[in-house]
Formats: C-alpha cells, structure tokens, sequence
C-alpha cells in the first residue's frame, strides 16, 4: 500500500505540476498575447491615424487605395475619437481647402466673370465703337479745334475764326464772321494746304525773330473793300485777315507776300529791297496809275509784261505781292507770262532771290513753289 500510495501520490504531483505549467503557461501567453495586442493596437492606432490622414489628404489621388488596418483594427474608443477628431480636422482643414478652392474657384469665376465683363464691351457692338471710333463722337467744334492746333503746331502760325477774333477790327469794320463749323472746317483744310508748299521752318523762322503770325479767318468785311489784309501795325504782331469772297488761296499766298516783304524789310537792312525790284519796271512808269500797256494780256508784246494785273500797278508792295500770288496759285504754268523776254520773269527771279538770301529755312536746295515757273 505504500507503494501504491506514493505512486498516487507521484501521479498527483505530475499531474498538479502539469496543470500548474498549463495555466501558468496559458497566463503568460495570453499575457504575452494581450502586451502584443496592446501594442499592435498602439501601433495600428498611429498608424492608422496617420495613413488615415494621408489617406484623407490623398483622397482625391488614391480615392480606391484600400486601407490595410481598418478591418483589424479594433480601436479603443478614445482613439476612434481622436481618430474622429482629427479626422474631424482633417475633414476641416479638407472643407477649408475646399472652400478655399470654391472661394478661388470663386475668385476666378470673379475674375472670368470681371473679363467676360471686359470682354463684353469689346464683343459688343453697342459699346465698342464708342471706345474706337471717340473721335467720331467729337463735335465738328472740337475737331476744328483740334485741327487748327494741328496747323498752328506744324507751321508755327496762329489760326483764330469765329468769337475768337474777339474787338479786332480789319481797318476799322466790323468783321462777318465765320461761325459755320463745316465751312471752318473747310477752309482750315484750305490753309493747311496752302502753308504745305512753303519751306520747312519758314514760319518758325520769322515767328523766332519777333515776327509771329496771326490768321483771322472771317466771312467777309461789311464793305467788302478787302477779300485779305495785312496789318503790320506791330511788327511783333502781324495780322492777317483772310475772308471768302475772293480766291482764297490767292488772297492767302498775296498776304503771306506782305507778311514776307516786312519781314525782309528787317532782314535785309539796311538793303532797300524795293528799289531793286522798281527798277526792273518801265522808266515812265509811277505806281498808282493804271498803264495797260504794261500788264499782262496778250493783246501787249511779251516784252511789255511788267505787271501780273492791273491792281499790282497800285504800290509796290502790291506789285510784289500779286505776282506772288500768281507763281504760287497759278495751276498752271502760262508760257508766255514767264518766258524769257517776260519782265514779270525777271522780277520774279529777284523776290526769290531776295527771299533766298533772307531766309535760312531756303536754300539752293530747297523746293520752292515760286519757282516753279521761272527754272
Ligand atoms: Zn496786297
């Protein structure tokens, strides 16, 4: 019995021992097991957190990139919350973005919006013209102003029509004047074209030695004495008054030629520009008195062609000045009127010669227009 009893006594033992080993062995792996699974938790929590920020933030990029942690882990609570929370965040900071992105989206749509808006005008057939064709919305007052200036600013002269002619009074009358803005229009294009065919800086050279000119464009004087008029009351101040009811451009070249023989009277100093020039005329011959015989018509010998007309038999300065007028105006060249035997040619040769000397806007190379039928 003894015996046997120490063998149930053994077996009890092992099997105790074994039991013992089994439980402790079950505690400590479950143990082990819970450590790694807090742990792994730990781990799959940041983890987590982190691939599921990236994930979030990489949404729109990998929108189907499956999440390998999310189906095993079992989070604790806490951690869902924080996950929440910063997902929360991070689902702000996306709203943000997002509502950053519409704002910009806005913005652009603002500004696409301000461009077709400043598109629209330039598409628009309403608005468009305003902008391009202004000009045409000015008043034929401004445009005449505008191109008055444009002449005054070319040709160094001053151009006045209209109320601007102000208390001035071309010997003493009253002027008609030109307030029709078409009809300035028109003859402002006519002066233009008249002071074209002079030598570059002529004007800008007798305005700079003290001698500037003023045009007074009217309709006519009451008397209609004058078709232009050159006053040379103040030399510092010449005027000239041109009206409509001769040739115009005539009447403007026959006042420039006053306004040029003043102007020589000065530069050639002491010279007597004038004797030279009465000296080509006839020895019986006293300005005026009206002599037919001298004028040019071809009822007189082309060697009696002293006198462009008869009004150039007045004065000297008319002499002068008429025969300017017809070398510049004349359309054409009259054969006869400038030929060789012609007087008229001689003095017509002497005003250029004398304008040549005076002026250093003209020289041997420059085009002159009075030249044209004397070469
Ligand atoms: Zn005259």
């Amino acid at each position: 019995m003894k015996r046997k009893q120490k063998i149930l006594l053994g077996i009890i033992i092992f099997v105790a021992v074994i039991s013992i080993s089994v439980m402790v062995y079950i505690f400590a792996f479950k143990q082990h097991s819970f450590d790694t699974n807090i742990s792994s938790l730990e781990n799959n929590q940041e983890q987590s957190e982190e691939e599921k920020v990236d994930d979030e933030t990489v949404t729109v990029e990998e929108e189907n990139q499956p999440s390998e942690n999310i189906p095993e882990v079992e989070e604790p609570q806490d951690a869902n919350t924080d996950t929440a929370q910063e997902n929360q965040e991070v689902n702000n900071k996306k709203d943000s973005n997002q509502n950053q992105e519409e704002s910009k989206t806005e913005i652009t749509e603002d500004n696409s919006n301000s461009n077709s808006e400043s598109d629209v005008p330039i598409e628009s057939p309403d608005e468009t013209p305003e902008k391009e064709e202004e000009p045409v919305e000015k008043t034929q007052e401004e445009l005449n102003n505008e191109k008055r200036n444009q002449i005054m600013s070319t040709y160094n002269v001053t151009i006045k029509y209209g109320s601007e002619i102000g208390s001035y009074k071309p010997r003493g009358e009253n002027p008609v004047l030109m307030t029709d803005s078409v009809r300035i229009n028109s003859y402002l294009s006519r002066i233009e074209a008249a002071l074209k065919v002079y030598p570059a800086g002529f004007f800008k050279e007798m305005k700079d030695a003290g001698m500037p000119v003023t045009f007074y464009l009217i309709e006519r004087v009451p008397s209609n004495s004058f078709a232009g008029l050159t006053d040379k009351q103040y030399y510092s101040d010449i005027k000239i008054t041109l009206t409509t009811t001769g040739f115009f451009e005539r009447t403007l070249h026959h006042e420039i030629m006053h306004y040029i023989d003043y102007y020589l009277e000065i530069k050639l100093y002491p010279e007597r520009h004038y004797e030279s020039y009465q000296a080509l005329n006839p020895s019986d011959f006293v300005y005026g008195a009206n002599n037919n015989s001298y004028v040019f018509d071809s009822s007189n010998p082309i060697s009696n062609y002293y006198f462009i007309n008869t009004y150039a038999q007045q004065h000297v300065l008319e002499d002068r000045a008429s025969l300017f007028e017809d070398l510049m105006a004349r359309p054409y060249i009259n054969s006869d009127c400038y030929s060789e035997l012609s007087p008229l040619r001689k003095k017509a040769k002497l005003i250029s010669e004398q304008i040549d000397r005076a002026y250093t806007s003209v020289s041997s190379s420059t085009y002159k227009h009075w030249e044209r039928f004397i070469k």
